[in-house]
């Protein structure tokens, strides 16, 4: 495929003080001669592949200098986008970053569109769609764990195993095949039913284990949604403080992404907390004071995680009891605070409304219980398993959506072996399944869509 030559400012992530003006396509190495100039003249077009070059970027119309630069060269196909890549590392901040820019669009490049450079190397059958997808993911990812299954997905972890899956229906279709053509053969018919059943299963319960991964994987990956909640003067404020000292916070509002809204994340061991509202205990103290009730409601039932405060040297109130009743059924973990004063809360009653989640006793005043605190929030999220690097989680709603229809084709086609109904019929299922999976690594993916999936990149990705 031949495409024209992109650019676009791409800054690394962390680096503020240089940023880089990348750009892809045929005309990349010859748009960047004609604005470098090396202290021995040189000809990036004739430098070996993969090396770094130091100049000066030069507007060759004025033939002023714009900008000390140090100019990687990328020659195609071995390169990310499959292209001829060129990178301009500038260090002199957003102005000098933006000439650079300005002089090399002049030269006949066309500025990026969001996430182009990514689709690119997908539409050069570079990375499959889901390889692409963890770009993005890795841009946003909150936590090292996250940066991790992102990662895991970039290397293709996730490609690997739904090819494997594809592999296996497509054999157990080939095999459905013989059985048609050769229908007078009893024994290949009697064969193939005991293979597809157990081929099917087979796919089925891996399709099954990826799917119990995605509850993990999303909230790894967007952040499990966490509301602090009790009455006045349990210490909500001081729980919340706390966590945002002890757990780097994470600052999400990334130049470029199409996040806005900014929120407050923490990290408790690896599980990225999505603290909704903090405003609202800062400020007011009471949520459903400030929201209202009917709100209130609706953004506890959204929430994936309650916290909820007790006062340990406290009489449990009416009040209290009625926000247990506000959380049932929900994950929670309650937090009998202020264990530094003498006791008055009845911690068997608490244990009882807890109805066997976990409660966990603090003095936030102290930095007392703050660890097992920590501990019960991660437990809840990553039962046993600690380091989770070396699963492959399903974490983007697309896939997950996929998956769950994949699953539902096998099942039918299950069914419909188990019933005796005609093996071409079965035959229909399997293939839409194996379409199905297809999708996800961008087998059979409209173009529509995939226009949309990388619109939601960063600029200079
Ligand atoms: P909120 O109204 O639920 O947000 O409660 P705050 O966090 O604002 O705390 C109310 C008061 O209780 C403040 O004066 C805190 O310093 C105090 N406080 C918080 N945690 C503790 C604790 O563990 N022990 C004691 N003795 N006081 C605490
Ligand atoms: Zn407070």
């Amino acid at each position: 495929m031949e495409f024209d030559t992109i650019a676009a400012i791409s800054t690394p992530m962390g680096e503020g003080a240089i940023a880089i003006v990348r750009l892809s396509g045929n005309e990349a190495i010859s748009i960047a001669d004609s604005i470098f100039k090396a202290p021995a003249p040189k000809k990036l077009r004739e430098v070996a592949t993969h090396t770094i070059h130091y100049g000066n970027i030069v507007d060759p119309e004025t033939l002023q200098v714009i900008e000390e630069v140090m100019i990687s060269v990328m020659k195609g196909p071995k390169t990310f986008t499959r292209e001829d890549v060129i990178e301009i590392n500038c260090h002199g901040g957003l102005v000098t970053v933006n000439k650079v820019l300005q002089l090399v669009l002049n030269q006949g490049a066309r500025l990026a569109e969001p996430g182009e450079f990514t689709k690119r190397a997908f539409l050069n059958g570079r990375i499959d769609l889901s390889q692409a997808e963890a770009v993005m993911d890795l841009i946003r990812a909150k936590t090292d764990r996250a940066m991790n299954v992102a990662l895991g997905q970039m290397e293709g972890r996730l490609s690997k195993l739904i090819k494997r899956l594809r592999q296996e229906i497509l054999e157990t279709l080939a095999h459905v095949e013989v059985n048609i053509d050769y229908p007078e053969y009893d024994d290949v018919e009697e064969m193939t039913h005991h293979m597809l059943i157990e081929k099917a299963t087979s796919v089925k319960t891996e399709i099954q284990k990826l799917l119990q991964t995605s509850q993990q994987g999303k909230i790894l990956r967007e952040g499990l949604s966490t509301v602090i909640i009790g009455r006045p003067n349990v210490g909500k404020s001081s729980l919340l403080n706390s966590l945002v000292h002890e757990n780097k916070a994470i600052v999400t509002d990334i130049p470029g992404t199409t996040r806005d809204v900014i929120e407050e994340y923490v990290n408790v061991r690896g599980v990225p907390l999505r603290l909704v509202d903090t405003a609202g205990i800062r400020e007011t103290e009471d949520i459903v004071e400030r929201i209202g009730v009917e709100r209130s409601r609706q953004v506890l039932k959204e929430a994936d995680l309650i916290l909820l405060v007790l006062n340990y040297s406290d009489d449990l109130t009416h009040e209290d009891e009625q926000l247990f009743e506000a959380i049932k059924g929900m994950d929670v973990i309650v937090i009998v605070n202020k264990t530094d004063l003498p006791q008055k809360i009845d911690l068997k009653r608490v244990q009882t409304l807890a109805e066997g989640r976990p409660v966990v006793t603090t003095s936030l005043l102290e930095e007392q219980g703050v660890d097992e605190l920590e501990t019960a929030i991660s437990s809840l999220f990553f039962e046993g398993n600690v380091q989770g690097g070396d699963l492959t989680y399903v974490s983007n709603t697309r896939h997950i959506a996929l998956l769950t229809q994949a699953k539902k084709t096998i099942e039918d086609a299950l069914d419909g072996i188990e019933a005796g109904v005609p093996i071409d019929i079965v035959q229909i299922d399997l293939t839409r399944c194996w379409e199905l999976l297809g999708e996800i690594v961008g087998d059979s993916v409209q173009e529509s869509l995939i226009d949309q999936l990388f619109s939601q990149f960063c600029l200079g990705k």
